[in-house]
């Protein structure tokens, strides 16, 4: 059977639903939808996306028997209506409106007024006495027409401002300017039919050819043009942003035209059943009295607002459809009811109102900001409309991370873009939005917001003693390194706004000045970040509070509910685990010890470490740890209490030393000083720990290899920390966690001092035991091969992917910022893998490790503590890996139980 290829809807007989968007894209299965709910539709038929793919396929001609298919159904919609298409009597009128599986608002063409000619345009003034309607009609057919076929289709690109449409506009201009009217419907039916011999006149010299005069010229001309506009620019860089496949194609709409510009009982008008920006339950939206179509969202005039209610600032003085025509709105809004109680979800609808009725042209599921996506799910949770499995998915994971962040006023955002404020765009390191004062090095950013000031800090990068001014500053933003940089990994974790790798900006630390295409910034001038988008902008930008919702705590209960995954958090410091808590975490995934080394009240604890690292022998070495011990254990201890008895995994030192290696004199000199030799031998020490490839260098359990004694003293620290809150009534779970592994026998070898210690802290105090897990962190590609073997003395794994990733891929993570742009613009890689999860190559590697290490041991413990733990779409593939939690930095923690519980849901038990 041949395949079909056209649908029939009109309030008698229809032949598509809702679930047939791939076939008849979102516009055409709402309108069949609609259509069979008994609201008036205007009748039409849809054109599937397989006619559109076929005609991609074969340099734009037709599959056999289409047209003779669109006679046939055009004849069903004729019947209804009691007209004929292009009949000069009594003219039927269709328009051409383009309609994708995936909305894609305004991106594609849409042609009106198909079938207005020379003559049908006389037997419509005919019969509706209404000349001026006519030709107002009239004239906008030509305009979009002419734009639509007879230009963007044939692919001729005009000068900026030279557009076909721009020139008629321009002759509009001139029309209303010559009567001294302000708006074109101030124009009189005389006006418009001069103005009508001028449009076609000017379409002849601007295209160099006539305005085709026959209806079914129009009609398969705009089939054409609305099919070829699935190629048009801003449809294919939409696609690209929204990841749309570009095999899908669109499916059009032929639809019989009502008319709202029929005089002033005629409208047209767009509405959302409940405010799309707040989530408030209250009908909202816009209208235009006699106009048509795309009047109202291409703000030709103000809209009007759709009821008193909703009525705001600019709009007060404006007359509402409530009140203008107060049946109809009634008749809307039981629409309104009644389709969001079908759809069990907040609609965005199109209408038009011709002389006094009512009709729908369009419906969909309504995007929404982060606010009301959890107002509304909570709403309709309470109104019965959803369940709470709904409740979960009707939340996206970045409509939650809005919500946890102040952000940028979009409003305020697009007026900046419109006045050229847009400086740069690099990657957007942490969400949200931030403004402040420059500044240039982290000791002016913890100065400036002691005095009272709120500052963003701008580096060429950051290192580890920046981290004082990255705290202290609201924002922060670099010229180089990628999205698990220091600095993005840090603001991350901190919940700040930070955008990094913007390679347009550079920033000259002495001069203090940052200069971006020409623009010289000096310390103090105003700066904004969009740290969701990665935007850089001048001045000082309003942002919007995102204030702590009431409901998010009932939502996030609701979530929990359906989460199987667990989900910890990445914390350093009692108060970041006290934070997570409250954000839900059910353990740490990732204490790294060095932690104590930076930031604040660092320079003690610090300075014993460069001691250590730059000790000569063993017995110097063990002096130094000595000294270091009680600053190790005291911050255990302090994140082992806060966290009362859930899991915290204590990684061993992980970095590599030299990053401690101390540059400047005066440091160096009192170095020197308290290990008792020269500032001589400090430098040559320094200098012997260089490393060509120190992240592939002596790090990690090398360390613990190489000097057994700095793995005793931080597992004495654990042991000993544990004991004593044992002692005190506390509970605690340690779980010693070995870094940068390859091998077995190094876990064999760690795991006899970690015994050794523990038998001699266990008899030193008396208690009976301490429970602790042993285990290591998955971040060597041979590791994961070899999870067999590791899971032999592993009580648990681990996966660090952030290296997983650098190794499996040979990025060095620190200098993506080189060539992941154009990796990605060429679309060598789909994703950047530091961000998502690499499902084909690392995501092997991380299901071959859970596999093999399951093997061995069939309850192993396995988590994720690498950036990849915190982002969604990894969130998910963590869980159908089948691991037993993921961790992430405290602000992402809600964000990771909402992709957790979303996961399970869409992918059932594990
Ligand atoms: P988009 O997808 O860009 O919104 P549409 O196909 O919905 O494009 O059409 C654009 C505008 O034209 C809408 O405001 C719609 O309501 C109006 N329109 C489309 N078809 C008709 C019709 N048959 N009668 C009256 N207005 C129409
Ligand atoms: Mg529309």
């Amino acid at each position: 059977m041949p395949k079909k290829y056209v649908y029939f809807f009109s309030k008698h007989e229809t032949e598509g639903n809702k679930d047939m968007k791939n076939l008849l894209g979102g516009k055409g299965a709402n309108l069949a939808e609609m259509a069979s709910l008994g609201i008036p539709v205007p009748p039409g038929f849809t054109i599937t996306t397989e006619v559109c793919t076929y005609f991609m396929e074969h340099k734009s001609r037709f599959p056999e028997g289409l047209e003779q298919t669109v006679d046939r159904t055009m004849k069903k919609v004729e019947k209804i209506m009691n007209q004929k298409f292009g009949d000069p009597k009594d003219p039927l009128l269709v328009s051409v409106r383009s309609g994708a599986r995936a909305s894609m608002p305004g991106m594609m063409e849409t042609v009106l007024n198909v079938g207005l000619t020379s003559k049908t345009c006389e037997g419509l003034i005919q019969k509706t006495a209404n000349p001026r309607f006519v030709y107002d009609a009239y004239r906008r057919l030509i305009q979009m027409y002419s734009d639509v076929v007879m230009e963007k289709a044939e692919g001729i690109e005009p000068a900026e401002g030279r557009g076909v449409r721009q020139q008629l506009e321009q002759e509009l201009g001139k029309m209303k300017k010559a009567r001294g009217v302000r708006n074109d419907t101030d124009l009189t039916a005389g006006d418009l039919k001069e103005l009508i011999a001028i449009y076609k006149a000017k379409v002849k010299e601007v295209l160099g050819k006539e305005f085709p005069d026959d209806a079914k010229k129009q009609l398969w001309g705009g089939v054409a043009a609305v099919f070829k506009s699935w190629n048009g620019k801003r449809a294919i860089s939409y696609r690209r942003i929204e990841g749309i496949p570009d095999a899908w194609g669109t499916a059009i709409n032929v639809q019989t035209m009502v008319f709202g510009n029929m005089g002033d009982t005629s409208a047209t008008g767009v509405a959302f059943s409940r405010n799309p920006a707040t989530g408030e339950n209250k009908f909202y939206g816009e209208w235009l009295p006699n106009a048509q179509g795309e009047d109202v969202v291409a703000g030709i005039r103000t809209p009007n607002p759709l009821n008193e209610s909703t009525k705001g600032e600019q709009n007060r003085h404006l007359p509402s459809l409530e009140t203008a025509m107060p049946v109809v709105y009634r008749e809307l809004d039981g629409f309104r009811r009644k389709l969001e109680r079908h759809y069990r979800d907040m609609q965005d609808i199109e209408f038009t109102i011709q002389e006094g009725k009512l009709w729908m042209l369009q419906c969909r599921v309504g995007k929404r900001t982060g606010t009301a996506a959890l107002n509304m799910a909570m709403d309709m949770f309470r109104e019965k409309l959803i369940t709470d499995r709904d409740v979960v998915m009707r939340v996206t994971p970045a409509q939650l991370d809005e919500l946890l962040h102040p952000i940028v006023d979009p409003a305020a955002e697009k007026s900046a873009q419109e006045a050229g404020k847009l400086l740069a765009k690099g990657l957007p390191a942490g969400p949200g939005g931030a403004n402040g004062q420059l500044v240039f090095t982290a000791v002016a950013a913890v100065e400036w917001t002691r005095t009272g000031k709120k500052v963003i800090l701008a580096r060429e990068e950051t290192n580890p003693e920046d981290v004082e001014g990255m705290r202290a500053a609201v924002g922060i933003l670099t010229a180089r390194g990628g999205m698990t940089s220091h600095a993005a990994l840090v603001a991350r974790g901190w919940g700040k706004c930070c955008i990094v790798g913007a390679g347009e900006i550079h920033i000259d630390a002495n001069a203090k000045t940052m200069t971006v295409k020409g623009q010289v910034f000096r310390e103090g001038d105003f700066i904004t970040l969009n740290g969701t988008r990665g935007y850089i902008y001048a001045d000082q930008l309003a942002m919007k509070d995102a204030t702590e919702n009431p409901l998010f705590q009932q939502f996030m209960k609701i979530v929990d509910k359906h989460r199987k995954m667990g989900v910890r958090t990445n914390a350093d410091t009692p108060e970041d685990a006290a934070r997570a808590r409250g954000f839900g975490a059910e353990g740490i995934g990732l204490f790294r010890t060095e932690h104590m080394f930076y930031g604040r009240g660092s320079d003690e604890p610090l300075f014993i470490l460069r001691k250590m690292i730059l000790s000569k022998t063993e017995e110097e070495r063990r002096r130094a740890l000595a000294e270091l011990f009680p600053f190790v254990k005291r911050s255990i201890k302090g994140t082992l209490e806060a966290m009362e008895g859930l899991p915290v995994t204590i990684r061993l030192l992980a970095p590599p030393l030299h990053e401690f290696v101390p540059q400047n004199e005066e440091k160096q000199k009192a170095l020197a000083d308290s290990l008792g030799i020269t500032l001589e031998d400090v430098r040559k020490r320094g200098l012997e720990l260089h490393e060509s490839n120190p992240m592939m260098g002596h790090r990690g359990v090398r360390l613990g290899i190489t000097y057994p004694e700095v793995t005793e003293m931080q597992i004495r620290a654990i042991f000993e920390a544990s004991a004593e809150l044992i002692l005190a009534g506390k509970k605690c779970l340690p779980e010693i966690m070995v870094p940068v592994t390859c091998d077995v026998n190094e876990l064999k070898h760690q795991k006899e001092i970690c015994r050794k210690i523990y038998r001699e802290v266990v008899a030193q105090t008396g208690i009976k035991a301490i429970p602790y897990l042993y285990g290591t962190m998955i971040e060597i590609p041979r590791a994961a091969l070899l999870a067999d073997e590791m899971a032999q003395e592993a009580d648990f794994f681990s996966f660090g992917t952030n290296d997983l990733t650098q190794m499996g891929f040979g990025f060095s993570r620190d200098d993506i910022g080189g060539f992941m742009k154009e990796y990605l613009d060429k679309k060598i890689l789909a994703a950047d893998p530091f961000q998502t999860i690499d499902r084909a190559g690392i995501g092997q590697l991380i299901q071959i490790a859970v596999e093999r290490g399951r093997r061995t041991k069939k309850n192993l413990k396995i988590g994720i503590c690498g950036e990849h733990g915190g982002e969604p779409k990894s969130v998910e593939f963590c869980y159908e890996a089948g691991m037993t939690y993921v961790s992430c930095s405290p602000f992402r923690v809600p964000i990771a139980r909402l992709a957790a519980a979303q996961a399970g849901l869409r992918h059932g038990k594990k």
